[in-house]
């Protein structure tokens, strides 16, 4: 049996006659940039995490860059994040001539060791960046305590967790703004690219409208630099349709993720959930010594896994100008050699996902008669 990754296809099969219907649309009407559809689409997504605005850009890593940019991030400042994370977070702080300054990670949920923060604190800090992994919230309420205690903003990576939950509020509408993707394998995503800032303020709101328009409070008048980055009229329609099930996708994540540990944990380790989450599953990861061998292993019996992320990002070369070596975070780079994600898409049958399970017994049974005999 073949196992795709993520089944768009299928997700999209159910929804083509409403999909087909707004591409129409909009084809038809002619407004593709900056208009209603995205209206609706960034209150639609700010109602559902539960704060006052969003403001649709290209990708998250743009959703990143600019909520930094109109905070103000610049040379001089410090933005505490995490090294075991995509790349995005740490590189837009570095593009923006900010100094990432990194924190090793919790083991069990992969998420930034809130008890590492405070060492990390500087009279340079500004921003506190945790990023939501694999679709479970970071510690947030000690970590608003420490930011708000030091007068520092909070930046939420919610990429990967849209839909999640801390202690019953959503993730994203902790911090000053939240960063969400819509890359198509996230929890929600568009056909193509796309990314959402979410936040409460007004006034940041407003400066991150015009920084994604040249800077332009009314059409040809600038009133700062800024940038060409929006998300597309037709992308958003598209997502309006999707969000409607995001919920209902993320239940089905959480049943399949349920299975897995049931069946899996004699042989694997389950990293324990927090209890105070609401995980959302974007990656279902375990914890094994044989991370190559069953990778290998399940590749050839057309099973995909992966490895999120294999190198924490302080020993990449584009990152050693910052000056850590290995041995700096020991947590992320054991979690590296360790973790292992299997498939979770929602779309995955319930025969499909057996077949993987089965195949992950049968490579540890394999394993245990190897080193018995
Ligand atoms: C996907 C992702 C991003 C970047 O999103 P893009 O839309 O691909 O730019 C940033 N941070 C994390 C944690 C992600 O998973």
């Amino acid at each position: 049996m073949k196992i795709q990754w993520t089944n768009l296809r299928r997700q999209h099969l159910g929804l083509q006659e409403e999909l087909k219907s707004v591409f129409g649309q909009t084809m038809n009407d002619g407004t593709f940039v900056l208009g209603p559809r995205l209206q609706q689409f960034e209150a639609e997504i700010a109602q559902y995490v539960g704060c006052k605005h969003g403001i649709g850009v290209k990708t998250g890593t743009d959703a990143l860059f600019l909520s930094l940019k109109g905070l103000d991030i610049g040379p001089g400042d410090e933005v505490i994040t995490t090294p075991f994370t995509f790349v995005s977070t740490v590189e837009v702080v570095a593009l923006l001539g900010a100094k990432p300054v990194l924190c090793d990670i919790d083991p069990d949920t992969f998420n930034i060791d809130v008890d590492a923060i405070e060492d990390e604190i500087s009279e340079k800090t500004k921003v506190i960046m945790p990023v939501h992994l694999y679709g479970q919230p970071a510690e947030m309420t000690r970590l608003m305590d420490i930011a708000n205690k030091r007068d520092l903003i909070v930046v939420e990576d919610a990429a990967q967790a849209l839909g999640a939950e801390y202690k019953g509020k959503k993730a994203g509408s902790w911090g000053r703004t939240s960063c969400v993707s819509f890359y198509p394998t996230k929890n929600l995503s568009c056909l193509g690219d796309g990314g959402m800032i979410i936040t409460d303020d007004d006034q940041l709101t407003e400066v991150l409208r015009k920084l994604r328009i040249h800077g332009s409070s009314e059409q040809y008048r600038y009133v700062s630099l800024g940038y060409a980055n929006r998300l597309d009229e037709l992308q958003a329609a598209f997502l309006s349709i999707k969000l409607k099930h995001l919920d209902e996708w993320n239940e089905r994540r959480r049943v399949l993720a349920g299975r897995y540990d049931e069946a899996l944990r004699e042989y694997v380790t389950i990293p324990p959930i927090d209890p105070h989450s609401q995980h959302v599953y974007h990656q279902y990861t375990i914890r094994t010594n044989q991370q190559g061998p069953l990778r290998s292993f399940l590749r050839e019996q057309g099973i995909p896994s992966g490895v999120y992320y294999p190198l924490p990002l302080h020993l990449h070369p584009a990152y050693s100008y910052l000056g850590y070596k290995e041995g700096d975070f020991p947590k992320a780079e054991t979690a590296s050699k360790e973790v292992l994600s299997l498939p979770i898409d929602p779309h995955l049958l319930d025969d499909e996902h057996e077949w993987v399970v089965q195949n992950v017994v049968k490579f540890f049974r394999m394993e245990s008669t190897r080193l018995r005999g």
